[in-house]
């Protein structure tokens, strides 16, 4: 073999390696791109999706609401809200990191797929404004849903749903069907659980598979909460906080629902701090909507 044909060998073989190369880099670079475009980000009023103008809070404000989805026809349907008490400024700034968060979750991850998440960042606008816990008509507004309404040493309204934000929260459940609903509020270190099947039962007839699936919300939260340092698990019964959205949305809303309370506001800490703490929250919802998901469908119920 002679020194020429071997360097036109070497050649060869170098430019079949480039195009090797740069044919990978290609596909890989095509599939980013795929994935990337898949992403739907949208905003939009209550008022204007449920196509219903009386949606207005009693200060003349919209409740928004942000969707970030990756398929037309999802599968799975989340509700992430926060700022139904407008003072809690700490969860409604984590619910705002929270979203790029599981964006980018949704880019990069097949366990993702086929998922719309809903992100509801101010829940109660009036009150924000004003850094107030209650809306404009004083109403906590976690007290104003229907199950166990009244039961509160709040006011909850005059009746269950009188209020605008918890009539526009209703609407929009009613017509998503979520999977899985998250209230996450700012105030002490607990997860609250809708209030127990035992206690609704003195209500109302409850059926084997509510009782099923309560016990699944039960035990996930059990095994996700120790994630979260010096966390307690409750129950909005136990707590005497009738009228939540946590127990109208898994009684009478067909998802499995709870509440995080954000120990602290971190927007009081260091960046380096607060996002240690904040990607410990995310971690502890990852993983407790990924195990709600494994094989729970929506079940409205007939109530
Ligand atoms: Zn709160």
């Amino acid at each position: 073999m002679s020194t020429r044909s071997l360097n036109i060998k070497s050649i060869l073989l170098a430019a079949i390696m480039v195009v090797i190369f740069f044919s990978f880099t290609q596909v890989a670079q095509a599939k980013i791109k795929t994935l990337t475009s898949e992403i739907i980000d949208l905003e939009f009023t209550s008022a204007s999706y449920l196509k219903d103008p009386t949606l207005i809070t009693a200060n003349g404000q919209h409740i928004t609401i942000r969707r970030i989805t990756n398929s037309k026809k999802p599968t799975q349907k989340i509700l992430i809200q926060s700022g139904l008490h407008g003072n809690e400024k700490g969860a409604i700034a984590f619910n705002q990191w929270l979203l790029p968060h599981f964006k980018n979750l949704m880019i990069s991850s097949s366990e993702w797929k086929n998922t719309q998440i809903d992100f509801i960042l101010v829940a109660n606008p009036d009150g924000y404004l004003t850094n107030n816990r209650y809306n404009s008509n004083a109403v906590n507004l976690n007290r104003n849903f229907s199950v166990l309404f009244g039961q509160t040493r709040e006011y909850p309204g005059k009746m269950s749903f009188s209020e605008t934000e918890t009539k526009a929260v209703r609407a929009l459940a009613l017509k998503e069907k979520y999977n899985v609903a998250i209230d996450v509020h700012g105030y002490i270190n607990w997860v609250v659980l809708p209030t127990s099947p035992s206690i609704i039962a003195q209500k109302r007839k409850i059926s084997k598979p509510e009782i099923a699936k309560y016990k699944k919300l039960y035990k996930t939260i059990a095994k996700n909460i120790p994630q979260l340092k010096n966390y307690k698990q409750l129950t909005a019964g136990f707590l005497q906080d009738g009228g939540s959205f946590e127990d109208w949305m898994f009684w009478e809303g067909g998802a499995q629902s709870f509440c995080l309370e954000i120990k602290k506001n971190h927007m009081k800490e260091d960046e380096k701090t607060r996002l240690k703490s904040y990607q410990a929250y995310a971690n502890f919802l990852e993983s407790t909507i990924k195990d709600l998901l494994n094989k729970s469908s929506h079940s409205l119920t007939a109530h």
